[in-house]
Formats: structure tokens, C-alpha cells, sequence
């Protein structure tokens, strides 16, 4: 893996950390929220319970005590003679008992205990009884009066919380209605909130730790009515979302790191998926690069063989051409015989040019010509170019002045492609200039480079730009009167930056369409420490 994917994955890791942790941090938040919500719900289900379960209660010592009081039998008992038997039967020790009661009383409609039972719990003592008495005065007095309503409530009694239910002992038979006889007594039911029954009740409805609150309860319970309420039923919420939020918490805390961990995996997976994948395509690319290496080299060894076996029969071409040319007279054939067997052999010539050409840029191509360098003098190569370039100079009617450049002056180079470097670009100079313009070959030593340029300036027709920037591909020429004139093979200049690059040297082409040519040609000194200041430049006419 390297350097850079190696980052970009651990920067990738601690990305998956930070989201992991937030994700945790955020469920802990949502949990802890809706926990709260459950937890309110519960308490306010548990309180409908709590107040349930107290008017259920009420209502059930309620319909008690009124169902006893209705009884003539028991008007009978207290307006007539105690009757200690029935008693037995029918009150304390009856129906305490059956009705789960701790105290059951009777009063008198002037306040008088008549009647007192308690099962075996804190007898009642004279405080109790005014208390009792100022209940049951007011409720005899209004059943009197017609209005023959229990009262329940949540009272106080022998130091105790209790439910209370009273109800006026009815006046029922008819005679003792026609006697005017009226409500004259209170029955009274008491049972006490003790921690037995509030045990029961809160495991009746799952409640835990239901009891009697005299400050702040969570349930105020109702007093009978005239006595002030100081009761109230207090327990523990159940919680359930506050214990789902703890046991949650403790989860994600032990899943978090295990989810990171594979999170983390995840993107060295996938790193690794990635770097794999960018191998495969890097060595995919070289394969093809290589192959298509491959391809070129076999087409340029096939064009190199296929020219070499062109070369034997062109030449046998133009021997004799050259040899038709001489004998055409002799035997005695007309005069155009001499020109047809002319054009034969400078076509043929022209075909050879190419087929050399193109031999040279295929071994280039193939790697099968290489630079030979050694220090050359500049002086002596250009002097024996410029011999052959002197004829086509006056050929062309152009002068050709060159500048003296010293014997002395060594270039590391091979020199038959120093040769045919210039002999290629002095004659592209002459064949695109017109007749009677100059072309002028300068010298520039550049110390300071360890260099020096040969300059070739024309003033010919010039490269218009789109040749100019696709000189250095086979086969490109401009199109114009010049080229179509001079029969070019567009490979020369091709195979001249081929071979400057192969010697270290560049060969820079400027060009001004419509008014000249410079090519420079710039090389390596052999030994830049031996140059001699520059002298200025000599120019030698050679023809015009
Ligand atoms: P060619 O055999 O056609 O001369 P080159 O590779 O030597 O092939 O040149 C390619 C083309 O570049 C030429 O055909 C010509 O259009 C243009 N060219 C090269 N040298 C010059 C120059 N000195 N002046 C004008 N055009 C040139």
C-alpha cells in the first residue's frame, strides 16, 4: 500500500470512529428522551390505578355500611333493647370479618358511641369519638331532612389512615313512618390503610412500595366531607424506560467498539479493493504500452527489411537507366529515347531517396541505429557539407553564405548525423527559398551552455503553423507550390530530430510564414573550457 493510500485510510478509520461515536452518542440521546416519555406514561397509568383502586374501595364500604343500614332489624336493634345474640349475628363480629373491616360503630343523632367494635385493633378513645361524632351529627341531621347520602372519605382514626364509609340507620316499616318516627342513628365502617392492605394492593397492580404520604403524596386521598384531606398514597414509579435506557446504554457501550473495529476493516477492505484494482489497471496500461512497443518495433524491422530489399533493384534501375542514357544514340534510337531513359533514372533516384530515408527513420524507430559521438570539428563537417550544398545553391540561383567556423571547434557528435543534419537542413533552406534570396549559415559559441548553435536563416517561403507543429511526425509537409515542386519525402526533418536527440542535441525550428526559416541546430562542446572568446562572425558568399 502506499504512502498516500495508507493516509487517505487512516483518515478514512478515524472518520468511522467519529461517526460511530456520534451514532452512539445520538441513540443514547433518542433512548434517554423517549425513556423519559415512557417513564410518564407509567406514572400517570399508575396513578389512574392508585385513584382506581381508592374510589373502588370507597364505593365498595359505601354500598356495604348502606345496605346494613336499611335494615329495619337494625333501626329495631338500637331503638329498641340490645339483643347481645344478634349482635353476634349481624354486627361486629359478623360483618368485620366478612367485610375486612377493623371498626364498626354506631351513633346516636346526639353524637352518643351506642354501639363500638373493634377487631382487636387501637380501641377508641374519647378524642376519636367527638371526631366520629362530628361526622355523623351532620348526616343524621340531613337524613332527617330527607337527604339520606352515605359519606366516605379517608379519616384519621386511633392515630390511623382509614377508609370511611357512614350512613343513617334507615326508618323503613310503615307504622313506625305513621308513628313520625324519624333517623335517629349512624352506622359506621371503618378499615384501616394498614401496611397489609396497602401490600396487597400494590401487588394487585405491580406497584412497588404503595403507602400513606403525609407530605407531598403523589395521590392526595379525599376526606369525608367537612374534615380537612391529610392522607395521600405515595410509591415508586416503575421506570421501565429508565431501566430499558441502563440496560440499553451498557449494550451499545459493548457493541460500539466491536462496530468500529469492523467499520474500521471495512475500509481496509475496501483500500485494499482499491489498491488492487489501480495495480491491475497500472500493469494492464504497461502491458498494453509494452504491446504496442512491440507492434511499432516489428512494423519498423519489417519497413527496414522490406527497404534494404528494395535498394537492390532501384539501384539496378538507375544503372541502367544511366547506361540507356549513354547508349541511346549509339544505337542509333531518337533523341526522346535519351529523355525517357533521364526521367527513369531521376525517378528512380527519388524512389531510392525515399526508400534510404525511410530505412534510416525505421532503424531509428526500432532502436537498431545508435549515435556514435566522439568530438568532431564543426569547421571541417560544415566545410565538406557545404561543398555538395554549393552546387545546389547555384542550381537554385540562391547565395549561400556561410559563416567561418573554426577548425578548432569541437562538438561532441556522430558525425554522419551531424552530416546529414545539415546537409538536410541547408537544403531544405535552399529548396524553399527563391532564386536570388540569401541563405545565410551562422555560428553562435554559448559558453556559458557548454554549447554552440548553428543557425540556418532563410528567406524563403517559410512553414505555415500547423506544419510547424506537426514537424517531427514522418511524412509532413506543408502544402504549397515549393513542396508540390521539389518532390519532398517528408521524413527529413523527422529523422534530423531523431538524430539530434540521439547526439544530446536539439534542432529548434522558427518559422515565419511568407518570410523565412531559422533552424538552429544546437550541440554539445567537446571541451567547453578550450573555446576562445567568440570572435565576430565571418560571413563566406558562395554563389548567387
Ligand atoms: P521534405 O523531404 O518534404 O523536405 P522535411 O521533413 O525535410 O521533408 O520537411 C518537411 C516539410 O517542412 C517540407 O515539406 C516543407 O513543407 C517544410 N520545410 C522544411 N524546411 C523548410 C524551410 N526551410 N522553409 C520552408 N518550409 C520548410
Amino acid at each position: 500500500m502506499t504512502g498516500k493510500l495508507g493516509h487517505y485510510t487512516a483518515v478514512l478509520a478515524l472518520l468511522v470512529v467519529a461517526i460511530v461515536a456520534i451514532a452512539v452518542g445520538l441513540l443514547a440521546y433518542v433512548l434517554d428522551s423517549s425513556a423519559n416519555r415512557l417513564d410518564k406514561q407509567q406514572l400517570a397509568t399508575q396513578t389512574l390505578i392508585v385513584k382506581s383502586v381508592v374510589r373502588r374501595q370507597l364505593a365498595k364500604l359505601e354500598s356495604n355500611v348502606t345496605d346494613y343500614a336499611l335494615w329495619d332489624d337494625m333501626y329495631d336493634r338500637f331503638a329498641g333493647k340490645p339483643d347481645p345474640q344478634w349482635d353476634i349475628e349481624n354486627l361486629g363480629p359478623f360483618a368485620a370479618p366478612t367485610f375486612q373491616l377493623e371498626h364498626i360503630a354506631v351513633l346516636s343523632a346526639d353524637g352518643t358511641l351506642v354501639y363500638d367494635y373493634d377487631r382487636g385493633s387501637a380501641p377508641m378513645d374519647g378524642k376519636d369519638r367527638a371526631r366520629l361524632a362530628r361526622l355523623t351529627v351532620p348526616l343524621i341531621d340531613r337524613a332527617r331532612r330527607g337527604d339520606m347520602r352515605a359519606i366516605t372519605g379517608v379519616f384519621e382514626f386511633a392515630g390511623q389512615a382509614h377508609y370511611l364509609a357512614a350512613h343513617p340507620i334507615w326508618v323503613g316499616s310503615e307504622k313506625r313512618e305513621a308513628g313520625n318516627e324519624r333517623p335517629n342513628f349512624a352506622l359506621v365502617y371503618l378499615k384501616a390503610l394498614d401496611r397489609a392492605y396497602l401490600a396487597g394492593a400494590a401487588g394487585d397492580f405491580d406497584l412497588r412500595g404503595l403507602h400513606v404520604d403525609r407530605s407531598a403524596p403523589m395521590v392526595m386521598l379525599d376526606a369525608p366531607a367537612g374534615e380537612p384531606a391529610m392522607f395521600g398514597l405515595s410509591w415508586q414509579p416503575s421506570q421501565g424506560g429508565r431501566q430499558f435506557v441502563a440496560d440499553s446504554t451498557r449494550l451499545l457501550l459493548a457493541a460500539a467498539p466491536i462496530v468500529a473495529l469492523l467499520l474500521i476493516g471495512l475500509a481496509f477492505g475496501w483500500a485494499g479493493i482499491v489498491n488492487q484494482a489501480r495495480d491491475s489497471e497500472v500493469r494492464s496500461t504497461e502491458a498494453r504500452a509494452k504491446a504496442a512497443e512491440d507492434t511499432s518495433r516489428a512494423k519498423s524491422l519489417f519497413i527496414a527489411s522490406m527497404s534494404h530489399e528494395f535498394r537492390t533493384p532501384l539501384n539496378a534501375i538507375n544503372g541502367f537507366a544511366e547506361c540507356l542514357k549513354g547508349d541511346v544514340l549509339a544505337l542509333g534510337m531518337p533523341e526522346k529515347y535519351k529523355e525517357y531513359a533521364a526521367d527513369i533514372q531521376a525517378s528512380g533516384q527519388h524512389l531510392l531517396r525515399i526508400v534510404n530515408n525511410l530505412l534510416l527513420f525505421s532503424k531509428i524507430e526500432a532502436n537498431q541505429h545508435e549515435a556514435r559521438l566522439e568530438a568532431v570539428s564543426l569547421g571541417e563537417e560544415t566545410t565538406s557539407a557545404m561543398r555538395m550544398l554549393n552546387i545546389l545553391a547555384q542550381q537554385r540561383g540562391v547565395r549561400l553564405a556561410t559563416a567561418e567556423v573554426p577548425a578548432k571547434l569541437l562538438v561532441l557528435a556522430d558525425p554522419q548525423s551531424l552530416a546529414q543534419i545539415i546537409v538536410n537542413v541547408v537544403g531544405n533552406a535552399l529548396k524553399f527559398s527563391p532564386r536570388d534570396s540569401e541563405v545565410r549559415i551562422e555560428l553562435a559559441v554559448l559558453r556559458e551552455l557548454g554549447a554552440c548553435d548553428l543557425r540556418v536563416v532563410d528567406q524563403g517561403c517559410g512553414i505555415p503553423e500547423k506544419t510547424l507543429l506537426q514537424l517531427g511526425q514522418p511524412f509532413v509537409q506543408a502544402d504549397g507550390v515549393y513542396t508540390r515542386r521539389e518532390q519532398g519525402t517528408g521524413l527529413g526533418l523527422a529523422i534530423c530530430l531523431k538524430l539530434a536527440a540521439q547526439m544530446g542535441a536539439r534542432l529548434l525550428i522558427d518559422s515565419i510564414e511568407g518570410q523565412g526559416t531559422t533552424v538552429t541546430l544546437r550541440l554539445p562542446l567537446a571541451d567547453p573550457s578550450a573555446i576562445e572568446p567568440a570572435s565576430p562572425e565571418r560571413l563566406a558568399v558562395a554563389a548567387a
